[in-house]
């Protein structure tokens, strides 16, 4: 098969179904010739993934385990994936986690631990990663994350998920002035709501979709193949002048006053 991403191998992190925006990009980034490794957490992503796996016809470099809470986890991780794959081109950083708690109401009433945990799940992890992608990626590369509008302005009912984005953002850029001297490049997409797991955590989900439906400027919603080929597109080299920076793909909701 020929693509842009031919012999580039890229770890996917964040699988969790068939939904989950990561399986977009994956999808994406298959098409286009990449060699896939994959991380999960839970058991029953790991089931998921194999699931998806078998019905698609993918076969992934390497599956491996990695709990970003744990830096154990994660350096056992990478040096697994050094030890079978060698040199790796990109990372896709598709993962958030909050207590659903928090994810209502007002941010005012936002818990210490809620606070935490959402930053080190959300925010925290892509400092994490890329420390680890130095090691990795000898020819340089390329790491793209997923955020949301709630980072820039209120959005009601996403409170300490905001916030967690926000210092997401933050990192894009400080990382990308970091690594950008070892050509890694650090990016994230800015997706507009989508219907996955995470996504039902957060209260009034389905009346964020209306309104974008009603007033984005393309009078509808995104899917997960939109968000996979603006992936793409930051990790491959059509992309190489690129670093720091946050592309909505949300059907121009963002331009809005
Ligand atoms: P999913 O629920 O499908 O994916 C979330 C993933 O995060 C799961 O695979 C989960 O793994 C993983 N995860 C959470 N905590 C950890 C951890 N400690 N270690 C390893 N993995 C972890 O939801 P989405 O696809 O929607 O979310 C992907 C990204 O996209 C998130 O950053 C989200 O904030 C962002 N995003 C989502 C939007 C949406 O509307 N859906 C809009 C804009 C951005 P496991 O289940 O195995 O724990």
């Amino acid at each position: 098969m020929s693509g842009m991403m031919n012999n580039k191998k890229i770890v996917v992190m964040g699988v969790a179904n068939e939904r989950s925006i990561a399986w977009g990009i994956a999808k994406s980034l298959h098409r286009e010739g990449a060699q896939l490794i994959f991380t999960y957490r839970k058991e029953r992503s790991f089931e998921k993934l194999k699931g998806l796996l078998e019905q698609t016809g993918i076969t992934p470099l390497l599956t491996v385990s990695c709990d970003v809470l744990d830096d154990e986890s994660i350096s056992a991780a990478f040096a697994h994936i050094k030890e079978q794959a060698g040199s790796i081109d990109g990372i896709v950083h598709s993962l958030a986690f909050s207590d659903k708690d928090e994810l209502k109401g007002e941010y005012l009433e936002t818990s210490r631990e809620g606070y935490l945990l959402a930053q080190n799940s959300s925010a925290f992890s892509l400092v994490a990663i890329a420390k680890q992608a130095k090691g990795v990626m000898s020819e340089g590369g390329s790491i793209v994350t997923q955020s949301y509008i709630g980072a820039e302005r209120v959005v009601k009912n996403y409170n300490v998920m905001g916030v967690a984005k926000a210092a997401l953002e933050a990192s894009v850029r400080y990382l990308a002035e970091d690594l950008g001297k070892y050509n890694i490049r650090v990016n994230a997409i800015s997706a507009g709501p989508i219907k996955t797991l995470s996504a039902k955590g957060v209260s009034g989900f389905n009346d964020i979709m209306q309104t974008i439906e009603e007033r984005a400027p393309l009078r509808r919603n995104i899917d997960q193949e939109e968000v996979g080929d603006a992936t793409l597109f930051l990790l491959s080299h059509l992309s190489r002048g690129i670093t720091g920076e946050v592309l909505h793909v949300d059907a121009g909701y963002h331009i809005l006053g």
